[in-house]
């Protein structure tokens, strides 16, 4: 019998805990595997960990990690990663978005060995507001433009993968995590189920618009060095232009030469157009350094307070 590991991050997730963790439970019983749950407590400051606590205490197959504060659902989906022992691991959210009901059918195509992972991806985002719907619609425009790897639209966390794949991703050491890159880096097959969005059981998400702008600006950076080359356009750009002004000035002093009092307003806004472009090119090979400057001060990704 194949061991699967059902890998749960969680953060202030109390009400969600205890409606998960039977919902999943009955689903499992219906298939030929044995599970391994682990809860991965993100730091919650409410009783979320209490509520893990009292499902380990009933059920042996439940373990956890409880980290030492908030490290963002990234750091606990390669924590819950790194302690699962299963043949097959499933990533799963606690709030019931992830329908438990496609867990046989990941199995199976698991099973049919055509795949190495199985993962979800939402067609719609019913419930979701406009604004956050078009800005995600766009983020996987550009990502997918400029980066080699392909981020798939709408695509959860929502996944289960073989051993083998689970392996490749723990391979990946980088400090700054993004997953939906991670997973489709590492390459193997994937095959993607679809449904239309499910609203959460309890609690609150905890992703206003600017999280999900600067998550958007971090993936951006963490698998693609488009902007960097953006800037060496702009550089190039402004460069040749200027060198187009200077022969435009010389050849009108020669032709007329009272007209050099003309153009100070359009000069100032060049001026001040170079100084931005200038400033946003720093602030573009800043980001990149800040990640630099994160990965090379090898800082652990979390830090655990307790597991079981
Ligand atoms: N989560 C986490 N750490 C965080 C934020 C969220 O572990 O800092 C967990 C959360 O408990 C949930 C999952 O990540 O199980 C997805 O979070 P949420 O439902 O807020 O996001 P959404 O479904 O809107 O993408
Ligand atoms: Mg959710």
């Amino acid at each position: 019998m194949k061991k699967l590991s059902i890998v749960v991050p969680c953060y202030n997730e109390q009400e969600s805990v205890p409606l998960f963790y039977p919902a999943v439970k009955k689903v499992l019983a219906t298939l030929p595997v044995e599970p391994e749950y682990w809860f991965v407590d993100d730091g919650s400051k409410d009783n979320t960990l209490q509520e893990i606590k009292k499902l380990t205490a009933e059920d042996n197959e439940v373990h956890f990690i409880s980290f030492s504060k908030n490290f963002g659902k990234e750091a606990a989906i390669y924590a819950g990663l790194q302690a699962a022992n299963g043949d097959y691991v499933v990533l799963m959210d606690v709030d019931l978005q992830d329908p438990p009901s496609f867990l046989p059918k990941m199995y199976s195509l698991l099973e049919s060995g055509q795949y190495d992972a199985v993962g979800c991806c939402r067609i719609d985002r019913k419930g979701e507001s406009k604004f956050k719907s078009f800005l995600s619609d766009k983020f996987y425009d550009v990502i997918n433009r400029i980066s080699k790897t392909e981020i798939v639209s709408g695509a959860r966390d929502y996944r289960m993968m073989t051993r083998q794949m689970v392996n490749a991703v723990l391979s990946m050491k980088e400090y700054s995590r993004f997953s939906k890159g991670i997973f489709s880096w590492v390459g193997f097959k994937t095959k993607y189920l679809e449904y239309h969005n499910i609203e959460r059981v309890a609690g609150e998400t905890d992703w206003t618009t600017r999280k999900l702008f600067k998550y958007a600006l971090n993936g951006i950076a963490d698998f693609s060095q488009a902007p960097l080359s953006l800037a060496v356009w702009i550089g190039m750009s402004s460069f040749i232009l200027s060198i187009i002004s200077i022969i435009f000035v010389i050849v009108r002093k020669i032709i007329n030469p009272a007209s050099s009092i003309f153009g100070w307003a359009s000069t100032i806004s060049i001026i001040l157009l170079i100084g931005g472009l200038q400033l946003l090119c720093i602030g573009i090979i800043g980001r990149y350094i800040g990640k630099i400057y994160l990965q090379v001060k090898n800082r652990p990704i979390y830090i655990v307070k307790e597991k079981k």
